[in-house]
């Protein structure tokens, strides 16, 4: 279901709006935010609830590793898009699980109508790093419904 309404969608937001995404903000399109849901040195994973505002969406980027690594997103609220480069984006709903694997360029983030929310975390991996990309083209995301 698609939420315009900030209100709204907090009550829909099981998992906590947090902070604003300041730390990486520089790698999104309009505003994010950040809530932890792990305790760095309780829980080897670092789990963490992350909101979009309607249309904010993170550049195209690539989780790195040698071997294991990547990311899974478990989507919570809201509607938003996962793309793969080369592949058609996926709507995303609240329930929907998304392994994106190991060296392969992709985004996500909300829809242009809607506040959007899913839990991400790292795959244990080696030699595991970000690599930050070009934004989302504005038309490309623009036209997507
Ligand atoms: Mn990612």
């Amino acid at each position: 279901m698609r939420i315009t309404d900030q209100t709204e969608f907090n009550r829909v937001n099981v998992f906590g709006q947090g902070q604003e995404n300041a730390a990486f903000a520089r790698y999104f399109i309009g505003t994010s935010y950040l809530n932890p849901l792990t305790q760095p040195g309780q829980c080897p994973l670092a789990l963490s609830n992350v909101t979009f505002e309607p249309g904010c969406r993170n550049n195209w980027h690539i989780h790195r590793a040698k071997t294991g690594g990547g990311q899974i997103l478990i989507c919570t609220a809201g509607e938003g898009w996962y793309q793969e480069e080369g592949k058609a984006p996926v709507s995303l709903e609240p329930g929907m699980v998304i392994t994106i694997p190991a060296n392969v360029k992709h985004w996500h983030g909300a829809k242009k109508d809607s506040w959007f929310a899913h839990i991400a975390f790292a795959v244990p991996g080696t030699e595991t790093a970000n690599e930050w990309l070009e934004p989302v083209d504005d038309a490309a995301y623009g036209a997507l419904e």
